[in-house]
Formats: structure tokens, C-alpha cells, sequence
């Protein structure tokens, strides 16, 4: 039996299924050796969009340390949290790898701090959500293919992307947005892929929190995640170093709300019963999830690590100088598209004709959520610093 025909024969009524697919935007044939969802986890990581994730960080900046967590090396650690779990749950891998790699394909350089100042430059013109452009660059922005425009990803794949979105761009989005304007779920690989993300960012955000010395395993012990798998880890090992301590402790907290997620999720679909992956898309909330006890565990993680490590003043120093920079990049390239290098210029020029300012906005924003952090300050200096060669 060949590795699709083992993995059809074992997945659950629920998974995706391609033979149910609906589709590709652009009709192509079928590839030879691959499954359509491997395809596009193929395609994703071919992209330049994909290749730029190395260089662009979530909460630290890239140049700070190399030890720290990219976007890159989060979506690869989404993508094997999530496998684990579909597999355990019979869904499809594929699909759920595919969608976890190009969850983040549209964040702009410097992380969340990024993200908000180009929605502040962009609210006069519809605003930026970084969902709907990782969305934008794997329909329209990725340029490589002679038949059609971005990657041709199934719907499935796009559905999974478009993890929120406002009920406005819902609207005009069609058949990705329908979910949101009739509050319906989407698949459970993309539900996966969702929650895999929560847990993936939550634990290295503890490590990297650790590593760059803003907090200390003692602020740590009020959270109950943290302190049961570390007091256990201390006894079993009481001579070990703090470094390997800590490690030993979050894949211990790693695994702990994974083994509760499977055990939930999996409960709640024998319950459920769902036949078919559709109708997992028709309930009025998504079945997968943790138990209510880990819920309440992993909100409290999550609101430490906002207080203690997004808010800490060296990471709100470097976000507002994320701020400045790209908004005084955003206001440069809008007063004179000239700034920018030919291909996103004439990009602007014909936004321009066809959408006015709005269009014009869109192709600045669509310029700078590609940079890499690195690039958007070197770009920065070429056209603040008079010293600097342009
Ligand atoms: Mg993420």
C-alpha cells in the first residue's frame, strides 16, 4: 500500500479529504507523486515570502541574538506540534502541516509591533490585518508561476490562512470569507494548526523570555503551568544546570497541554460525531480545544508572558522604535512612490489608476510587510541618513 493510500484508509470521517477538495482557484492537473495538500506545503516553502521568515522575529529583534526564536523556526515548530496532534486524531497531515508553515507569511518586519504601526499607516485605506495578508501574499503577492498570480493554494490550505478577518473584508473575499459572515468553523486541520500556534509561542516565548533575562524561573513559579512541571523536574533531577532545567521543563509543558488537547478534542469528536469534515465547518464552535482546567492554565501563561515579557520596557523600546521606522518608511513611499525600487513602484503606479490613494497605500504596505527586519531598517537609513550610500 503506498503512504496516501495507508493515510486515506486511516483517516477519520472527519479529516479533509482531497477528493472532496474545493480546489484550486486556477485548475490544474493533479501532481503525480504528491498529494494536493503536499503541493501546497510544497509551494509554501519554495515562496519567498517563506524564505524571508528567517529574518523576521516575533517579539525579539533579529539582530539581538541568534538564539532566538524567527518566525521561521516558530512556523517549523507550529508545523510539528500540529502534526503530532492531527495524526493522533486521524486528520489530515498534509493539510495541517501546510497550513501551520504559511500562517505567518504575512507578518511584517518587527512582529507585533510591525504589524500595528502599518494597521495605524494603513487605517485611512482600509486598514492591515497580517491573517488576511498572509492570505494576500499566497493568492496575489508571490510572483513565480506563468498561469496564475501567488501559489494557487486549495481552498482548504487558504481557509486555514485566513485564521481571523474583519466582516468587511470577509465580504469582499468570497468563498474564504463565507465562514465568517454565517460564524461558522473552519476544518479541524485548520483548527489544529490554530491552537498549535498558542502553544507554540507560548513556550518559546517563556525560553526566549528566560534566555534574554527579562524574567527569572522565579517570576515563573506563580504560573501554574510552569511551576508543576518544574517542581516535578527538580526532584527527579536536583543537581541539574538551570539551563537544561528550564529546557527540561517546557517540553514537559509542551507536552502537557498536547496530551490535554488530543484527549479533549478527542472526546469532544466521539460525542460529536461528526460524518464529514463539512460538518465540522457547520457547528456554532470548534471542536477542537483543551479541557477547561489546561484552558484557564494556558490563558494564565499567556496574560504573565503579556505582562512580563511583551510589556517589559527593552521590548516596548524596541517596538517603539519598530513604530518609527516603519512609519516613517510607510509616509516617504506614500508622498513619492519614486522612492521605491522600480517593480513596486510601477505595482503603485497601477494600483493607483485603479483604486486611487487606496490602491497606491495598499502597494507601500504590500512593500514593507515584505521586508525582513533587517532590510526595513537598512531601507530606513538609505533614505534618512544623508551619510548612508542609497
Ligand atoms: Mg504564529
Amino acid at each position: 500500500m503506498s503512504g496516501s493510500a495507508k493515510l486515506r484508509g486511516g483517516l477519520a470521517p472527519y479529516a479533509a479529504r482531497e477528493e472532496q477538495s474545493r480546489g484550486r482557484r486556477h485548475p490544474e492537473p493533479r501532481p503525480d507523486f504528491r498529494g494536493e495538500y503536499q503541493r501546497d506545503r510544497d509551494r509554501i516553502v519554495h515562496s519567498n515570502a517563506f524564505r524571508r521568515l528567517v529574518y523576521k522575529t516575533q517579539v525579539f529583534v533579529n539582530h539581538e541574538g541568534d538564539l532566538y526564536r524567527t518566525r521561521l523556526t516558530h512556523s517549523m515548530e507550529v508545523a510539528q506540534i500540529a502534526r503530532t496532534i492531527a495524526l493522533a486524531l486521524r486528520l489530515n497531515e498534509p493539510l495541517t502541516e501546510a497550513i501551520s508553515l504559511a500562517h505567518d507569511l504575512g507578518h511584517t518586519p518587527f512582529g507585533h509591533a510591525g504589524q500595528d504601526a502599518l494597521n495605524q499607516c494603513m487605517r485611512p485605506y482600509g486598514g492591515f490585518e497580517h491573517n488576511l495578508q498572509s492570505l494576500r501574499v499566497v493568492d496575489e503577492l508571490e510572483d513565480r508561476y506563468p498561469d496564475f498570480h501567488g501559489l494557487n493554494l486549495t481552498f482548504e490550505c487558504r481557509e486555514g490562512i485566513l485564521k481571523h478577518c474583519s466582516l468587511r473584508n470577509a465580504r469582499r473575499l468570497g468563498d474564504v470569507g463565507e465562514r465568517f459572515i454565517r460564524r461558522q468553523q473552519p476544518g479541524l486541520e485548520a483548527q489544529i494548526a490554530n491552537l498549535a500556534d498558542e502553544i507554540a509561542y507560548n513556550n518559546h516565548d517563556v525560553d526566549d523570555g528566560l534566555r534574554a533575562g527579562l524574567i527569572e524561573v522565579e517570576d515563573l513559579q506563580q504560573v501554574r503551568l510552569f511551576e508543576r512541571q518544574h517542581a516535578a523536574v527538580l526532584e527527579q533531577y536536583p543537581a541539574l544546570s538551570e539551563r537544561k532545567r528550564v529546557h527540561e521543563t517546557i517540553r514537559r509543558m509542551i507536552n502537557w497541554v498536547v496530551v490535554d488537547l488530543v484527549r479533549t478534542t478527542g472526546k469532544r469528536l466521539e460525542e460529536a460525531k461528526p460524518s464529514s469534515s463539512d460538518d465540522v465547518r457547520r457547528r456554532p464552535r470548534p471542536l477542537a480545544g483543551f479541557s477547561d482546567a489546561v484552558l484557564e492554565e494556558h490563558l494564565e501563561l499567556k496574560a504573565f508572558l503579556r505582562e512580563r515579557v511583551y510589556r517589559h520596557h527593552k521590548v516596548l523600546r524596541m517596538t517603539a522604535k519598530a513604530h518609527r521606522v516603519l512609519e516613517q518608511l510607510f509616509t516617504a513611499f506614500l508622498d513619492d512612490v519614486d522612492l521605491m525600487p522600480e517593480g513596486h513602484r510601477d505595482v503603485a503606479r497601477q494600483a493607483e489608476r485603479e483604486h486611487g490613494t487606496a490602491g497606491r497605500a495598499r502597494a507601500v504596505a504590500d512593500y514593507i510587510a515584505g521586508m525582513t527586519d533587517r532590510y526595513a531598517i537598512l531601507e530606513h537609513r538609505r533614505l534618512f541618513d544623508p551619510a548612508e550610500r542609497t
